[in-house]
């Protein structure tokens, strides 16, 4: 890695890896005791499980909420630590995780970001989202060239003939986005229902019926194409017959599983080869001034429950405030009468 990444390296209090609803609260524990902090997330939104599994589904047992969806809690999650600003990164997965002080951390994500942080919070979940891959011989050939799991930057679909592939929330949303930027843009999916919002689907006939968008039934038996150059793709409709589609971009939307990922190669020791080991004084890792939060971390009697990591975090950051201001004595105050934590709030 070259000196420069150092050199522009974002400088924060702490960096919190993945921002699920326990690396989101995080940010409001650590908020009340004056650290700063920046997220990096793969996904392209906050969330995590609540936002990309089920954000539609309703929860019961977040204490004193009777209930409210994946999504709400996120919503809500988001206006909660608004007062402390933190910085999300989406789209960028963090893949190493240097010591360079005592405590003290470089972190570096595969989109070339570099971070040094006093303090490095793994709130990882499960790890990260991969997409299920189709089963399509030789697709591998046309990855990040001709195929991609994920759209980053729309402005890179500009003028493509693109082919998307499925039927769920994010093969209709980008069929509706891509859309007006495409040459041409196909919709395929095995049948004519859809998992999607019935809105966007609604939105998606009404782009078919005026001729910017084709729909077809059927499945990708080949690709054609040289040099990870996609150059068409032939389709078996479901009534037996075959079209070969000129297109020079393919997107499969197949849904997504978690895999631990990069987490595994942080040099921090695994339970079970997928969880990391705290303490449950304060949720640290082997490593000391890296800590582990939420649905990654193990310790006996650890339940994956979202109220466990909000306890997690709570006592995550009374001992990050050590790391960060060695100098200062620490005075645990309640939000309801201190007019000091009111003041970080922006209500008092
Ligand atoms: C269908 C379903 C229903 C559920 N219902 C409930 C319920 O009713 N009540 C309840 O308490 N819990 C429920 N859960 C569990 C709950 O969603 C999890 O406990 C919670 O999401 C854990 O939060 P987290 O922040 O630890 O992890 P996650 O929500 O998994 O978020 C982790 C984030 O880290 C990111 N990440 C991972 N690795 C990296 C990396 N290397 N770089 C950058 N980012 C990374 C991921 O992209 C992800 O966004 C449910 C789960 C599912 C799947």
């Amino acid at each position: 890695m070259n000196d420069a990444s150092v050199t522009d390296a974002i400088k924060t209090d702490v960096l919190i890896v993945g921002a699920g609803p326990i690396g989101m609260f995080a940010v409001f524990e650590l908020g009340l005791l004056e650290m700063k902090a920046h997220l990096i997330d793969i996904l392209d939104k906050p969330g995590g499980q609540c936002a990309e599994l089920y954000p539609e589904k309703p929860i019961y047992d977040i204490p004193a909420v009777p209930f409210i969806t994946g999504q709400g809690l996120v919503d809500a999650l988001m206006a909660q630590i608004k007062p402390f600003g933190a910085t999300f990164h989406y789209g960028e997965m963090v893949e190493t995780i240097e010591r360079i002080g005592d405590p003290a951390f470089r972190v570096r994500t595969d989109r070339g970001k570099t971070f040094e942080a006093k303090v490095v919070v793994i709130a990882a979940g499960g790890g990260s989202f991969q997409p299920k891959k189709p089963p399509m011989p030789g697709i591998e050939a046309y990855e990040g060239r001709s195929v991609f799991y994920s759209v980053r930057r729309m402005e890179d679909f500009r003028d493509k003939r693109i082919l998307i592939a499925g039927g769920g929330d994010s093969a209709l949303d980008w069929t509706l986005n891509l859309a007006p930027l495409a040459k041409s843009l196909t919709l395929l999916h095995r049948r004519d229902a859809f998992r999607a919002a019935p809105d966007s689907v609604n939105k998606m006939r009404a782009l078919v019926e005026d001729g910017q968008v084709d729909l077809l039934l059927g499945v990708v038996t080949a690709l054609q194409g040289a040099d990870g150059r996609l150059s068409g793709a032939v389709v078996k409709r479901n009534d037996g017959s075959e079209v070969t589609l000129a297109c020079d971009t393919l997107l499969p939307f197949f849904g997504l599983t978690m895999k631990l990922g990069p987490v595994a190669n942080w040099g921090i020791a695994l339970h079970e080869g997928e969880l990391i080991p705290v303490d449950t004084a304060a949720f640290e890792t082997s490593e000391p001034g890296i800590f582990a939060v939420g649905d990654i971390n193990w310790y006996p009697g650890k339940l994956k429950l979202i109220l466990s990591g909000f306890h997690e975090v709570a006592l995550m950051a009374q001992k990050a405030h050590r790391y960060v201001y060695p100098d200062k004595k620490l005075i645990f105050q309640y939000t309801t009468s201190s007019t000091s934590l009111q003041k970080k709030l922006g209500v008092a």
